[in-house]
Parts: C-alpha cells; sequence; structure tokens
C-alpha cells in the first residue's frame, strides 16, 4: 500500500504513539544493531539514500503500514544524513527545536529543497502527516518484522543465553 505523497522524495514518517515499535536498537543488542548499520551505510556508498549528502548517517526503519489489518510491516533499511532523518521524524525535530537543540527553519528548508517545493507545500503535507499519524494511533499495531525476524529473534535470545554455554 502507498501513501498518497509518492510525488515527494523526502516524506515524513510517524510511527503511531499505540505502537510498542518504534526503534530496532532499542531491541537489539548494541553489536548487532551496529553490524546492520554500517552494512546499510556501505551499501548506500556512505552517501544519504535520499538527498545525496556525505558525512555523519543514520540508519533509518522503513515501515509499511497497513490501515486495513493495522499490521507495521519492516521493509528494510535506508541511510540518511541528519537533516533528512528530521524530516522523517518531524515530530522529534520540533521537540529538539523547542530545547534550542536544532533549527527546525533549517529542517524546513532542507525539505522545500529536497523536495523543489515551497513553504506552502510542506504545512500542508506536514498537516496530513499529523492527521494520519492521529487517525493510526486510534489502533493497537501488530509489528511484523518481515525477513528481519529470524535475525533478530536470534540476537535477542544470543543475549540472554550467553550464560548457559
Ligand atoms: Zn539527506
Amino acid at each position: 500500500m502507498k501513501s498518497k505523497s509518492k510525488e515527494l522524495k523526502l516524506t515524513i514518517e510517524l510511527v503511531p504513539a499505540t505502537s510498542w515499535y518504534d526503534n530496532l536498537r532499542k531491541v537489539l543488542p548494541k553489536s548487532d544493531w551496529d553490524k546492520i548499520r554500517k552494512r546499510i551505510y556501505v551499501e548506500y556508498g556512505h552517501r544519504c539514500g535520499i538527498c545525496g549528502t556525505k558525512g555523519r548517517l543514520n540508519c533509518h526503519e522503513i515501515w509499511e503500514y497497513d490501515d486495513k489489518k493495522h499490521i507495521q510491516k519492516l521493509m528494510g533499511f535506508i541511510a540518511l544524513c541528519d537533516m533528512c532523518h528530521y524530516v522523517k521524524h518531524i515530530g522529534l525535530a520540533g521537540i529538539l527545536s523547542s530545547e534550542g537543540k536544532l533549527d527546525y527553519e533549517k529542517v524546513v528548508k532542507h525539505f522545500m529543497k529536497v523536495n523543489n517545493c515551497d513553504e506552502e507545500t510542506f504545512k500542508e503535507y506536514k498537516k496530513r502527516a499529523f492527521d494520519e499519524w492521529r487517525k493510526r494511533s486510534q489502533y493497537k499495531w501488530r509489528v511484523d518484522l518481515g525477513e528481519y525476524e529470524d535475525m533478530i529473534k536470534n540476537a535477542s535470545k544470543k543475549g540472554k543465553n550467553e550464560k548457559k554455554s
């Protein structure tokens, strides 16, 4: 299922508040998360997968939402620069800027530059993204880790069983 915003290169992706799951690095041991992260950075040639910027990267999970069955499925990962990552998590960007830790305007400008659009388009799109988030946050979501399920389960088991051997 595709969202309505397919024309935008850089989109906002808000994880429903009701999803227990928001971050793989909280579930996985750090060493396993680092392995995934580094593999993704190599795969993307150490550049942002959206705007091509080199420098500090973030490993971002790509989710697909089934709005009928309320299943949140992990589709893969993408390497993102800080600015693209802040757009994805625009709610967090807002919090950080209210704490004086981030220039929100810079995030908005980055969105406009990458998507080649004006501020009006950003505002409208952001409103739609939050409307969708509010709607999705009324339901409980089942997380489907897809092809990563075994890897993640094994990694968390390995951590627990280490004392046994
Ligand atoms: Zn970028």
